[in-house]
């Protein structure tokens, strides 16, 4: 493979879910619920499929969806966005590389939250730009205005944020985010934020989208898709929004990546945001209990656990365990307990993979609750 894909031959999710099947662990590991989202949603592309609505998709997405994203942001966050300033992606995850690709020239800084997901990584590194972390240190997993500002060169040229965060759990506070936003006005930056968890928070956090801070919205590209709101992880039907030159510079790339993302997918989401967002409060809720009983469980066998305060995401510090690393703990479990999890290593550039992330492994808690309780009951019967 050519070398800009070294280091990036695999992605940790696949190789542990193998592992998982391999094994026939419990798979704390990949974040995808084990139940589907609503039945409506689904029965809508269906439906569109039997419409019809089975060629290509205009570039920007089609009509219905590019108006239920204007029409969702509006009424969630008082954000009005042109026509032109919505563009349809095949999931967060081309949004996130047609960003990079579309706004990174080679050599260009790109300063992430570490731990980060892993795409971006590989997609600074596909568009031969410089990765440069900002460590969220355990337990708290907060970010250091000050540390961000020290990563800020004159060669940095986007700030690609994720909130709420995977894999920490951790929701930016408003607070948080003016103090970020600070830097991006004095440094002239542009911000990459992703927010496909945006809808899965846990009481007492707030998603604030940075773009609807003052002066954010002229310099903010918002990423999001219909995945983690609506347990439709498999559809990657995805957005970027914000000012007009951004999208269009997401969408040059996007020509060339995909072109159009799956037509019929299309209207079912805009069915989703347009009549069934109260579901993804439903969810939430959901998710919070379970967080509760896995955080809880694995406290009581003495195991470390962070305060997620949303996404599906769980982190322990295993340091004092015992095992040289966090690769060496997880799979570890796998041979004792059959379970699976992510040892986050992978999730952080080599400045901390030994320092900070060495030890950090993440649970997953989008799970049915026999799941979750089947891998506590393991746990338990482990030394
Ligand atoms: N960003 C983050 C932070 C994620 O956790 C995920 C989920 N895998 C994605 C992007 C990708 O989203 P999508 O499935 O819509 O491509
Ligand atoms: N976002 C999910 C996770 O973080 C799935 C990622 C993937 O399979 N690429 O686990």
């Amino acid at each position: 493979h050519a070398a800009r894909l070294t280091g990036f031959e695999t992605t940790i999710f696949a190789e542990r879910s193998k592992l998982a099947v391999a094994t026939g662990s419990v798979n704390l590991g990949q974040g995808f619920p084990d139940e589907d989202g609503p039945s409506d949603v689904i029965e809508r592309a269906a439906q569109a499929m039997h419409e019809g609505r089975n060629q290509y998709a205009p570039g920007r997405g089609t009509p219905e969806l590019v108006a239920a994203v204007r029409a969702h942001q509006r009424a969630h966050y008082g954000i009005d966005l042109a026509p032109e300033q919505v563009v349809a992606t095949t999931g967060a995850t081309e949004a996130v590389a047609a960003a990079i690709l579309g706004l990174v020239e080679p050599g260009d800084e790109v300063l992430t939250l570490e731990p980060y997901y892993d795409s971006y990584a590989a997609m600074v590194a596909m568009a031969g730009g410089v990765r440069r972390g900002v460590p969220l240190r355990g337990p708290s997993y907060r970010p250091d205005p000050a540390e961000l500002a020290a990563a800020i060169t004159p060669r940095t040229r986007l700030l690609l944020l994720n909130s709420p965060h995977n894999p920490t759990g951790t929701v930016l506070t408003r607070t948080e985010l003016e103090q970020i936003a600070a830097l991006a006005l004095e440094h002239d930056l542009t911000v990459v934020t992703d927010e496909v968890y945006e809808h899965l928070t846990f009481t007492g956090a707030e998603h604030v989208p940075i773009s609807t801070l003052p002066g954010m919205a002229e310099r903010t590209l918002t990423i999001s898709s219909i995945g983690k709101s609506f347990s439709l992880t498999g559809w990657k039907v995805g957005w970027a929004t914000g000012p007009a030159a951004l999208v269009a510079a997401v969408e040059s790339a996007k020509n060339w990546l995909t072109y159009t993302s799956g037509a019929p997918l299309q209207p079912a989401a805009a069915y989703a945001l347009d009549e069934r967002v109260a579901w993804t409060g439903t969810l939430a809720a959901e998710l919070e209990a379970k967080r509760d009983l896995l955080v809880g469980g694995l406290r009581s066998l003495g195991l470390d656990a962070n305060d997620p305060q949303g996404t599906y995401f769980v982190m322990s510090d295993v340091a004092d365990l015992g095992w040289p690393d966090a690769v060496a703990f997880a799979d570890a479990l796998v041979e004792r307990a059959g379970v699976v999890v992510i040892p986050c290593p992978v999730f952080y550039g080599e400045e901390h993979r030994a320092g900070e992330g060495r030890h950090k492994v993440r649970w997953a808690f989008c799970k049915r609750r026999p799941v979750l309780e089947e891998a506590l009951e393991r746990l338990a019967g482990t030394d």
